[in-house]
């Protein structure tokens, strides 16, 4: 199988700012997880800077073993949408 992808081995710098973004939440769209990162410096708005970062469900490491970054999205929404 494909390699997998754990976002915490990434880091998500602002290309504004330069300095690191933080995640702040999770998503799903179709067969992929979305993770928002937000630049937490004083000289960015979160609205204008904020990064999505796409991972392939398949290979989302980070997702599968942090149940609490589910939180029950799976039973929520896209009930057998795959
Ligand atoms: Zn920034």
């Amino acid at each position: 199988m494909a390699a997998s992808i754990n976002i915490r081995n990434l880091s998500i710098k602002c290309g504004n700012c330069g300095e690191y973004q933080t995640l702040v939440g999770f998503s799903r769209r179709a067969d992929w997880n979305v993770y928002t990162y937000e630049c937490e410096s004083q000289e960015c708005d979160p609205e204008v800077t904020r990064t999505l970062l796409e991972v392939p469900s398949a290979l989302d490491e980070f997702a599968r073993r942090d149940p609490n970054w589910k939180h029950g999205g799976q039973d929520d929404m896209g009930d057998g949408e795959s």
